[in-house]
């Protein structure tokens, strides 16, 4: 791809504005703030990802707790990163971090890549977290453009339309080169993601705080938040499954585990079937078990970004345990009160905290 930069005239102070801005509102006290390293940005930046700094924050706290540096997520069980990462959603960041970690540690002896080009080339790193990792924990200049500074650029230029489509993005991103410095990259870095995320949000930017104000053409228009353009709506098609909740004589539940790839991949789920009368069938021939009462319960909508899954739980008694499930195996049953460390799909989660108030 060519990214040589449009030659923008930067005759706005843009940076320049925005680190002063930094220097007295930046948030500098964030978790992955504290002794800056790449595998600590790297992990971040991941996590930040369709996600809010608040809800990141203790995700990332634990997740550095249990692997403290790229050797040990590397060494890990992925069932144990999942289980880090339940609750998030978007599993998939979490099994491409853990390849990327063996990547790293397998063929580069541990060592960071330092340009966006090499990161680019590991699972999961695409541009922007390749630029946020080389300009704020290697000291290089690289632009970003992550949702945050998509809108401020969007809003700032007043560029058109919806920043998937490929043109939009290219421009967002020559604004992006533009505009990022030669010095101070890591403050700018995260000066901008700071605006976006505090003052130049997506409803009710608060343009009179802003340090960009000025020169920002879509404050000039009054048509701030018209900026990014939206997604194109389309209907998403809709689908039904019905959850086998079958409850072990001793409370526990069982749960298997879904395939590498598709929908929750590597994910723990409850067993599937196509409708909620196939259930207590599906315990007597998979289990070999005895159902006792079978019980459909309410239905919920699970919306994924490309079609509406219909869950209908279905509660089955197991009067009998049926086949014992093998150590290893697809297979577990599941202890709410002391539960195993396993990435559990997020309905499932849900569901499970629910069943909690069953007794
Ligand atoms: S002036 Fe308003 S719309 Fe423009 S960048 Fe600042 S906060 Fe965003």
């Amino acid at each position: 791809m060519n990214r040589r930069p449009i030659l923008l005239p930067v005759t706005d102070n843009f940076a320049d504005k925005l680190l002063a801005w930094f220097d007295d509102h930046g948030r500098k006290h964030l978790p992955w703030q504290q002794a800056i390293n790449a595998y600590r940005v790297w992990v971040s930046e991941i996590m930040l990802q369709q996600t809010q700094v608040s809800t990141v924050i203790p995700y990332f706290e634990r997740f550095m707790a249990a692997f403290p540096d790229v050797q040990a997520l590397a060494a890990a069980d992925t069932d144990d990163v999942l289980h880090h990462w339940t609750g998030l959603g978007y599993y998939a960041r979490a099994r491409n971090l853990h390849r990327a970690a063996q990547v790293i540690v397998a063929e580069q002896d541990g060592r960071f890549p330092q340009t966006v080009e090499a990161l680019e080339a590991l699972p999961g790193i695409g541009r922007s977290t390749a630029g946020a990792i080389v300009s704020i924990a290697c000291g290089g200049r690289a632009p970003i453009l992550d949702g945050n500074v998509k809108r401020v650029l969007a809003r700032y230029h007043a560029v058109p339309g919806w920043p998937g489509q490929s043109t939009v993005l290219n421009a967002l991103w020559e604004y992006a080169e533009t505009h990022t410095p030669t010095a101070r990259v890591a403050d700018y870095t995260q000066a901008i993601m700071d605006l976006g995320a505090t003052v130049c949000t997506r409803r009710r930017p608060a343009c009179s705080l802003c340090p960009l104000a000025e020169g920002c053409r879509a404050r000039a228009e009054g048509t701030a938040e018209n900026y990014p353009g939206r997604k194109p709506r389309k209907t998403l098609p809709e689908r039904q499954t019905a959850f086998v909740l079958a409850r072990h004589p001793d409370g526990t539940w069982l749960l298997e585990q879904r395939p590498p790839s598709g929908i929750w991949g590597g994910l723990w789920c409850f067993p599937e079937v196509a409708a909620p009368a196939d259930a207590a069938g599906w315990c007597r021939d998979a289990l070999l078990a005895e159902p006792g009462t079978s019980q459909p319960l309410a239905a919920f909508r699970h919306t994924f970004s490309h079609y509406h899954l219909d869950i209908t739980p279905v509660l089955v008694t197991l009067e009998t345990a049926g086949e014992a499930v093998a150590e290893g195996s697809q297979r577990l049953w599941y202890n709410a009160v002391s539960p195993p460390r396993v990435g559990l799909a997020a309905p499932v989660a849900r569901l499970l905290e629910a069943l909690k108030t069953l007794d």
